[in-house]
């Protein structure tokens, strides 16, 4: 070919052979040998098979150190290896317990050509962060990944698979799966699109997941959508430090780092708090309808851009002085100020029964345990924007849901309240739950008609619960923080608690108590902490405070 300056271009060839030679030279500095076993049918003429062997011939000519060897499914190795299906490819069984079941080709050539060059490694190349998380695995861990040769996506959640078997064999085995191969099994564990990803027959990832994400899915055996790399230091330093991981803190931290200050955040529970456990969220202005995971996903995102975030932290004591000590339950915090986040709890109905069927029956989230309940009775309990919105929810996925409310109107938003007239979701006014009875698991309920003063009782399989949050306020009134009469930290209109160096924002503060009120909150208090930083309102505001308890001014 000619290229436009009349010299002749590389052609395709040359270029193949440039890429042999470099494969060529990979493969000879491996230093382990590569043995593959193929077991298939003879019996039979399976296309699938001889692609494998068509492309293991191809990948030999590479590398000496690339053997098979073929067996029939009615031999004995096949039995002793466990394997029932052709074509099953065992990728160095002596070292690891890998296997391909179907033909590496199209697409999988690529995760094919990977797994060789790792095996022939015996490293898996993993990032630092990934080999920590595998590293904590303690207990056998099945490892399936359905993919298809057409699936550009499928490569790097396989190979994500292999690294991880090859960092820790002792744990991990691992069954590379073509669904078009194996549609019986792709069926089996309704694996319809690809890649699809299964762990001790546990669903741990749909989609490629990047491989920290992948890992820490593997570790914990349930699907994770965000990584957040872990810290050992014992002791940090922060202008800032934010108690709660929910939209004010988030936020908080968001604006506090863009502004200048040393932030971390320490959550001891989900981030996200409440939102991370809303069905769907249509009122977060730029997202006309949102799955409440998925926002506080979009969020703890963001966040990590800026600000560090210590998940799974709890603070155990405050030290006030300069700096202010705040000691968690993994290390220790030296801060000039703290903002407290904590957001608020679910109210209990506090009926007998609540507490023990709480788990087996009774359930504060639609979101988590909804799906348990497909084509069962349950009643939510409630009449505000939480019951109506969670009650909606169950009832789009197959729940059969009777709300219960108190009074004779909802609370809930007109809009909301519409809707479930609309889906005519049954409604039992004026109506309490006195006692949820059960051995075992919720069977039914006493409920009380404060109108016509009658007692009754209700079957039912599942008692939703979603009558409101108190604010979480446990750590402020440790802090000794005032509180307002109705038990929310008491601030002075710009998030300052009543002692210096202490601030609040969120739902702990009382008010609305929506996820757009809880960011604006946080970015207001971090805001005014920056400012109080270079100015501190308190060393002429506040003469009577003791120095220990004054917070350090930033230089500006
Ligand atoms: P809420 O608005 O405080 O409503 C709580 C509901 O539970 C009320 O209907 C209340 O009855 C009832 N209730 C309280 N204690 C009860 C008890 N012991 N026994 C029986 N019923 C009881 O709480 P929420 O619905 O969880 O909402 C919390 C906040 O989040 C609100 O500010 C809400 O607007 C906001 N939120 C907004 C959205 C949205 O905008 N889409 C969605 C969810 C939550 P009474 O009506 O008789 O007091």
């Amino acid at each position: 070919m000619q290229g436009v300056n009349g010299r002749q271009e590389p052609t395709r060839d040359m270029a193949s052979e440039a890429y042999l030679r470099q494969l060529r030279q990979t493969f000879e500095q491996l230093p382990n040998d590569i043995p593959l076993l193929l077991f298939a049918d003879k019996g039979r003429d399976d296309v699938f098979a001889q692609a494998t062997r068509q492309v293991i011939r191809a990948f030999r000519e590479l590398s000496p150190r690339i053997t098979l060897k073929e067996y029939d499914l009615g031999h004995e190795l096949a039995r002793r290896h466990n394997v029932v299906s052709s074509p099953t490819l065992l990728i160095a069984p002596d070292r690891y317990d890998i296997r391909w079941m179907g033909a590496p080709m199209g697409e999988e050539a690529r995760t094919f050509l990977e797994t060789l060059i790792l095996v022939g490694m015996g490293q898996s190349n993993l990032s630092e962060q990934s080999r920590n998380v595998i590293r904590r695995i303690d207990s056998p861990r099945r490892i399936k990944v359905f993919v298809s040769p057409t699936c550009p996506y499928c490569p790097q959640q396989a190979v994500n698979a292999l690294k991880a078997v090859i960092e820790l064999p002792e744990q991990l085995s691992l069954e590379i799966i073509d669904i078009q191969c194996e549609p019986e099994l792709a069926n089996q564990y309704a694996a319809q699109s690809v890649p699809q990803a299964f762990a001790n027959d546990i669903l741990i990832g749909h989609g490629a997941q990047p491989e920290e994400v992948f890992a820490l899915s593997l570790q914990k055996l349930e699907p994770q959508t965000i990584f957040i790399p872990e810290s050992d230091a014992e002791q940090v330093e922060t202008d800032l430090l934010i108690v709660g991981g929910g939209p004010a803190g988030l936020t908080a931290g968001i604006y506090a780092v863009r502004s200048g200050l040393r932030t971390a955040i320490v959550e001891r529970q989900a981030l996200g708090g409440q939102v991370a456990t809303t069905p769907v969220v249509e009122n977060y202005p730029g997202f006309t309808s949102v799955g409440g995971k998925t926002l506080v996903d979009i969020l703890v995102s963001h966040a990590l851009q800026y600000v560090q975030i210590f998940p799974g932290e709890g603070v155990l004591e405050v030290q006030y002085g300069s700096p202010i000590m705040v000691q968690t339950s993994r290390r220790k915090f030296l801060t000039k100020t703290v903002l407290l986040a904590t957001g608020a709890n679910h109210r209990h109905l506090n009926v007998p029964g609540e507490k023990r069927l709480a788990g087996r029956g009774v359930s504060y989230c639609s979101t988590c345990d909804g799906p348990l309940f497909k084509g069962k009775q349950v009643v939510m309990a409630g009449g505000g924007n939480s019951a109506v919105t969670e009650a909606l929810h169950l009832f789009h996925m197959g729940v059969k849901v009777t709300l219960i409310h108190r009074r004779d109107s909802l609370r809930a938003q007109e809009f909301l309240s519409r809707q479930l007239a609309e889906n005519r979701i049954p409604v039992l006014w004026s109506t309490e739950i006195r006692e949820i009875k059960g051995e075992d698991r919720v069977r039914e309920i006493t409920l009380f008609n404060n109108a016509s003063q009658k007692t009754s009782t209700l079957a039912t399989d599942g008692v939703f619960i979603a009558i409101g949050y108190e604010p979480a306020v446990e750590l402020a009134q440790k802090m000794g923080l005032e509180l307002t009469a109705d038990g929310y930290i008491k601030q002075d209109g710009r998030h300052r608690t009543s002692r210096p160096g202490i601030y609040s924002a969120g739902d702990v503060e009382g008010g609305y108590k929506q996820i757009v009120t809880a960011s604006g909150q946080g970015a207001e208090a971090a805001m005014t902490i920056f400012e109080d930083l270079i100015n501190p309102y308190w060393l002429t505001a506040k003469p009577g405070t003791s120095s220990v308890e004054r917070p350090v001014a930033l230089q500006p």
